[in-house]
């Protein structure tokens, strides 16, 4: 989108966003609710398991389980995670080519938490105009209740925000009793503490200055769009016609008016600035800061429906669109971040429904690498290390493949017997006879585990070596 200018906002020490109704407002306080809704409310959501903590959602560090429902992730499945952060990101630069910053404006967490700060302060200090004159007046009674109180009420929220992010680490109500009486671990406390001055510092005294200034996906995300992006635009051609745009004069009242005296429909009423969170001017064209809230949109069509005029002088509206082109919702970048995201995605899908419920890791002793016995027999060590990532116990027999009339020796152990979500550290001992032993070889072998009891129903086979003099 070369023809397009991109500006980058000049810092303002305060926007003072007007409050707008409308559709995109709508979704905007929809998807607030709903994210506050499932933040604040799921750790306290009780789940029955037969092994572990009875809460849904717990990244349980104690146990190094993280517990999603009736998924439970260990730290062997670190994959699941990589892929995870793939397909999010592909995911996302899907989205950006087809519809812009969407993610920025209607579900990041310092526009959903700066949203609700800023609910507090209106409510509080009341709409923009009142706000600023609240701001330009003297300190007396009135602006030290107002602004004691905004900040108080953010100061809680930001608290609560960051307790709740602490309680996921733990058993929630246990948690909550011990952080009240001081009995929880110092990294609750401090882990609280960071969460709730950062909060306290972006969504309520940074707001838009961590979206122009900090963070760094606004910096690249207008790479991703192209011609048939839909982004929130202003249409020059109908808002200013051939002599720009003019107030509603007498004269300019009706569009038929407006046409004659070759002036589009903007009113130039600025109330699509006003509402504007991040301070920018839709009709000067696209701006790096403009995260697509779409509550321009919405201003605007409230303008143009007290006029009685068609909506859409400012939209969500692709380059070519406004330019009467031919649009297509997919071209080639769109479809290769959609690829991405869905390849991405079946292997997110595959590694989690095929993920491992149990890892062998088998360390073959070097130290001596053999031994020879004294009735001439050559013995191999290894060490065994074993996790049962089922919610059952598994009990497995462990045999030898491939050494002939091989014998394995677990010590006073009979079968391997696993805890269920536990591991298990064994020494196994494979011993071969003189007669049957190969002369300087280093033997491939293959340790079968043959399940008796829990979960699993093949034998699990592990290759490794049998080293001889
Ligand atoms: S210009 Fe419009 S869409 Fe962009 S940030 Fe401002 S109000 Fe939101
Ligand atoms: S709200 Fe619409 S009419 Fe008013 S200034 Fe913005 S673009 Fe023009």
């Amino acid at each position: 989108m070369n023809e397009v200018p991109l500006k980058f906002v000049e810092y303002q020490k305060i926007i003072e966003p007007r409050s707008v109704k409308g559709q995109f407002r709508n979704i905007k306080t929809i998807i607030l609710i709903l994210a506050f809704v499932t933040y604040f409310l799921l750790p306290w959501l009780p789940w029955s398991r037969d092994i572990g903590p009875n809460q849904a959602v717990i990244f349980d560090l104690s146990s190094h389980k993280y517990y999603l429902f009736n998924l439970v992730l260990h730290p062997q499945d670190i994959l699941s995670l990589a892929i995870l952060m793939v397909f999010a990101a592909a995911f996302l630069f899907f989205i950006t080519t087809i519809a812009g910053r969407v993610f920025c404006g209607f579900f990041c967490f310092q526009t959903i938490w700066t949203d609700a700060f800023r609910l507090i302060e209106r409510l509080i200090q009341g709409d923009r105009v009142t706000r600023l004159r609240l701001k330009k007046q003297k300190w007396n009674f009135e602006k030290v209740r107002k602004v004691g109180l905004t900040t108080a009420l953010w100061l809680a929220l930001a608290f609560w925000s960051g307790l709740t992010f602490t309680l996921y680490w733990s058993e929630a109500g246990q948690l909550l009793v011990d952080f009240f009486t001081g009995q929880a671990p110092l990294a609750a406390y401090m882990c609280t503490a960071i969460l709730t001055t950062t909060t306290f510092l972006a969504a309520g005294m940074a707001k838009d200055v961590i979206c122009m200034h900090i963070c760094p996906y606004s910096r690249f995300q207008s790479a991703m769009f192209d011609e048939n992006t839909a982004i929130v635009s202003y249409d020059k051609v109908r808002g200013e016609g051939e002599n720009g745009r003019a107030k509603p004069l007498k004269t300019l009242k009706t569009q038929e008016d407006r046409t004659k005296a070759g002036v589009g429909d903007c009113i130039d009423c600025n109330y699509c600035v006003q509402v504007c969170p991040m301070g920018i001017d839709i009709r000067d064209g696209l701006q790096v800061a403009c995260i697509h809230c779409g509550l321009c949109i919405d201003a605007c069509d409230n303008i143009m429906d007290k006029q009685g005029w068609a909506h859409g002088l400012v939209s969500f509206s692709s380059e070519n669109a406004l330019a009467k082109k031919k649009t297509s919702r997919f071209g080639i970048r769109t479809i290769g971040y959609g690829l991405a995201s869905l390849i991405a995605g079946a292997f997110l899908v595959f590694s989690v429904v095929n993920s491992a419920k149990l890892t062998v890791d088998i360390a073959h002793v070097r130290s001596p690498l053999y031994v020879v016995l004294s009735d001439g027999s050559i013995q191999n060590s290894y060490k065994f290390k074993f996790y049962n990532m089922t919610s059952k116990p598994a009990t497995f027999d462990l045999s030898v493949e491939g050494l002939p009339n091989a014998k394995v020796d677990i010590g006073k152990l009979k079968h391997i017997e696993l805890k269920a979500s536990r591991g298990l550290r064994v020494s196994v001992r494979v011993r071969q006879a003189s007669a049957d032993v190969k002369r300087n070889a280093n033997q491939p072998i293959r340790f079968k585990l043959t399940p008796i009891k829990g979960e699993f129903e093949e034998a699990i086979i592990h290759p490794s070596q049998f080293i001889t003099p």
